[in-house]
């Protein structure tokens, strides 16, 4: 008999098991979209590095400024983008400036030349506020800080925070290699003949793709008979060269020997039932000292084990932060059917709707059938519907949580 486990404790045993993070490695910044920031990046100075115009037009004085009607000042220079004024601003002056050029000893207030009348050397300024269109010294960055921390994962933002800080490079994780296997006999490859009672694998696939997005790296061992010898020699080569290793299919309780045979000879391995649903099944174990899931062969379980276990992992062995994503709020629009004891994933279609008041809200239906096997309940989906153990019975508009696909 297999222990019965819930969704959380199967979580923070893979978790405790995860006890290496990927060694770092230098990357140039424009590589870097997605990968998961090594250490801290520190400011080593101020950006912006001095305080400069934020628009096209005059540097003056705060007390030039006229308290009604317009003044004349004298313009001292003409500053092309780029250049430095040396000068100081005295009363009397302004000095034509671009937006970014730094300002001019003296003078603390621009003015956008649409709001200015120049006339040759000479140009009139109306009344205004004094300080105003000037970006300070270290507003963005004060030098010392952090600024990216790190078990970050780099956006695009990122990227351009780590460029204006003048870094070519970044150190980050390696991606964590994970090895992908279809286990079973009656699975076919796409493309190749599919014989009475084959189905094509898609699980290959579809994880595949779940690494990629994870920012993993993915390499492929196609599809493993149910054969003992077979399936040592693929898993053991599998794990020679990966952090992961994925297979699906095979742990059912009407299969699985094949799979525990395999894994109690090349490291340990256990078979949990988790309480959910999809996906019960599922196997967790060593190949060495690879790591090695053994995920549920339906297409929507193998996904969604993937999203609640092995993601997890792979983030963590990636030196990232979050380990979770963030789950919402929604309002159910059809009743839902639920078993208590389980956590139940139900694919979700969330968008925003006007409520009975009048105001908006979140409201999620579901895709239709909602068999395991159903993969294409997965593409109409852009959320997983997560009713929580203690609940039953979804009635229409009660509040349900959700976790977004992206
Ligand atoms: P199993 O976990 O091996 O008992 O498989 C459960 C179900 O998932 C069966 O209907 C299998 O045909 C199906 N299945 C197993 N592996 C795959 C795969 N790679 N792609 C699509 N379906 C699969
Ligand atoms: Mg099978």
């Amino acid at each position: 008999m297999r222990a019965m486990i819930s969704v959380r404790d199967a979580q923070s045993r893979i978790l405790a098991e995860v006890d290496r993070v990927a060694p770092p490695e230098v990357i140039p910044v424009g590589a870097a979209l997605g990968r998961i920031l090594a250490d801290d990046v520190h400011a080593v100075f101020d950006v912006p590095p001095t305080d400069n115009s934020a628009v096209d037009g005059y540097a003056v004085r705060g007390d030039d400024i006229p308290p009604s009607g317009v003044r004349e000042l004298t313009v001292v220079a003409d500053l092309a983008a780029g250049a430095v004024f040396d000068g100081a601003i005295g009363p009397g002056e302004a000095l034509r400036i671009m937006t970014g050029a730094p300002m001019p000893a003296g003078a603390d207030t621009v003015y956008p030349q649409e709001l200015v009348e120049r006339a040759g050397g000479r140009v009139r300024v109306p009344a205004g506020a004094r300080g105003v269109n000037v970006r300070h010294r270290g507003e963005d960055v004060r030098a010392g800080t952090v600024v990216l921390p790190g078990g970050r994962t780099l956006r695009p933002q990122e990227l351009g925070v780590a460029a204006s800080l003048g870094l070519p490079q970044l150190l980050v994780r390696q991606k964590p290699r994970v090895a992908i296997l279809s286990t079973g006999d009656e699975v076919a490859e796409p493309g190749d003949e599919r014989k009475p009672g084959q189905i094509f694998d898609s699980n290959r696939f579809s994880l595949h793709g779940l690494v990629l997005a994870a920012g993993g790296q993915p390499t492929d061992h196609g599809i493993v008979p149910d054969l003992y010898d077979v399936l040592h020699a693929r898993l053991s080569s599998a794990a020679a060269t990966a952090d992961i290793v994925l297979t699906s299919g095979g742990v059912s309780v009407g299969d699985y020997d094949l799979v525990k045979a395999v894994l109690q000879d090349a490291g340990g391995i256990d078979f949990w039932q988790v309480a959910m649903q999809p996906g019960r099944p599922l196997a967790v174990g060593r190949i060495g000292s690879t790591h090695f899931f053994g995920l549920p062969g339906n297409p929507v379980a193998s996904m969604l084990t993937f999203h609640l276990f092995v993601r997890p992992a792979l983030w963590k062995m990636a030196g990232r932060r979050e380990l979770f994503p963030p789950t919402f709020h929604a309002v159910a629009m059809e009743p839902m059917s639920k078993k208590p004891g389980r956590r139940e994933f139900k694919r979700g279609i969330v968008s925003y709707g006007s409520a009975p008041d009048g105001g908006g809200r979140w409201e999620v239906r579901i895709t239709g059938p909602q068999g395991s096997g159903i993969l294409t309940s997965m593409t109409l989906a852009n959320c997983f519907v997560i009713i929580e153990e203690e609940r039953g019975d979804v009635a229409l508009g009660e509040t349900v949580s959700i976790e977004m696909f992206s």
